[in-house]
């Protein structure tokens, strides 16, 4: 068979990805860095930097308005990156693609319009999880203002799994969307999220699916998966912040409408009257993100170099390396030991409060996350006040988790 040059992936080598990331080369408090909070946010590849700075350098014009040659390069390479993002997670148009801020306004847009829309009374029903994200807790709180969504919430296992017999048994005639989280950001837990989306389809119920932390880790296939809506950021996979998607289905978007009104979203106006444009324009209210586009669109490029097993194999090897050598710290207990889980791993340590655990590591160049990781309710489940987390992308290393290991022998010490 005859490989075509976008067949061919690159070697995944680790030691050659870093070498990309010109972030991991520098120093942090004398040390060099370490840095496992990629669940937060990811470092970009100079080819991410490079898109900006060109962009910025030679082609920055504002998009859709203009008739001169910068305007038009301009909305070229923004819908050229709208298409990548289809291409990336198989969407079957490029109109299904609407470019937001990231996966906290994603998931306002879809609230926020289908109140508007008037799909839900006073008193409907979200089925959401205890391991909600806030970005999917407070959206659908503040969606209807003084009439209220009611929020009916699968339980988890001490393990951090959903109880799937409960979430079937949540369902009802006031059930009017499923909104769920792919992979969890405080767990790490990855959700069987097509199943999910079966039973809530059995019922004719539409599924929102936070997709943050799923999309760094593996391929999604909205089509594979039927996602009614799937949401992510950009700066979680290797690209720059502010910029990010809704992915919806298109008769989904086509009865919602507008989420915030101006220019760029119109046919026509007048005082009585505005008649809306097509999708995706719709939902774009004024000047997008168009570099932050444009860089999404280099960080998908980067991406697809790589054959995407290999670095999700890679994050494994390093998950369950982790995991094993945190175990060898007398007292320090993994949060989330769901079956299924990418490379995110909370833990807390006896009598050591996560924030002096983070505190103290930070002083050798070691960045991890402490405290309730915007999930305030699984803390309240687990009993905690909050936990250290360290979330690990393709580009660390064993030797960047023994460091971590031995910055944590030493907070023992200093507690002993
Ligand atoms: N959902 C999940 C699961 C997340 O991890 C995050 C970011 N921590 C968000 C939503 C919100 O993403 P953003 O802040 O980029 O909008």
């Amino acid at each position: 068979m005859i490989n075509t040059i976008q067949d061919v992936k690159k070697k995944f080598d680790v030691e050659d990805v870093r070498k990309d990331f010109p972030i991991l080369q520098r120093a942090v408090n004398g040390s060099e860095l370490v840095y496992l909070d990629n669940a937060a946010t990811t470092q970009k590849p100079q080819a991410v930097i490079d898109a900006l700075t060109h962009y910025y350098t030679y082609d920055n014009a504002n998009i859709h308005r203009g008739l001169y040659f910068l305007s038009e390069f301009a909305t070229e390479q923004y819908e050229n990156a709208r298409l990548k993002v289809k291409e990336f997670i198989n969407a079957i148009s490029a109109s299904e693609i609407i470019f937001v801020r990231g996966t906290t306004e994603a998931i306002n847009l879809v609230a926020t319009s289908l109140w508007r829309e008037k799909y839900f009374n006073e008193g409907d029903e979200v089925i959401i999880s205890n391991m909600e994200h806030h970005a999917n807790i407070v959206p659908w709180q503040i969606a209807g203002g003084r009439k209220k969504i009611n929020l009916k919430v699968i339980p988890i296992t001490d393990d951090g799994e959903l109880d799937l017999n409960a979430y079937e048994s949540l369902i009802n005639e006031k059930t009017k969307l499923v909104s769920i989280v792919h992979i969890s950001n405080s767990l790490g837990t990855i959700n069987p999220i097509k199943k999910i989306v079966d039973i809530a389809h059995s019922k004719k119920i539409p599924v929102l699916i936070d997709g943050a932390q799923a999309i760094p880790h593996f391929k999604v296939d909205v089509q594979e998966l039927d996602a009614d809506f799937y949401a992510f950021s950009g700066h979680k996979i290797f690209g720059p912040t502010g910029i990010g998607v809704l992915y919806g289905k298109t008769e989904l978007l086509e009865m919602m409408p507008p989420y915030q009104g101006g220019g760029d979203m119109i046919r026509t106006v007048t005082f009585e009257k505005t008649t809306f444009d097509d999708l995706p324009r719709k939902f774009e209210a004024g000047t997008p993100n168009i570099a932050g586009a444009i860089g999404l669109g280099a960080a998908i490029d980067y991406l697809n170099q790589f054959d995407r097993n290999d670095l999700c194999n890679y994050e494994n090897e390093l998950l369950n390396y982790a995991t094993a050598r945190l175990l060898e710290i007398d007292g320090l207990k993994i949060i989330g030991n769901a079956k299924e889980k990418a490379s995110v791993i909370s833990f807390v340590i006896d009598g050591i409060h996560p924030y002096d655990i983070g505190t103290i590591i930070d002083t050798d160049g070691i960045a991890i996350r402490t405290g309730h990781h915007c999930t305030q309710p699984i803390m309240n489940r687990y009993n905690l006040p909050a936990t250290a987390r360290a979330s690990l992308s393709f580009y660390n290393t064993k030797s960047e988790i023994d460091k971590l290991i031995v910055g944590l022998q030493k907070v023992k010490k200093m507690f002993a």
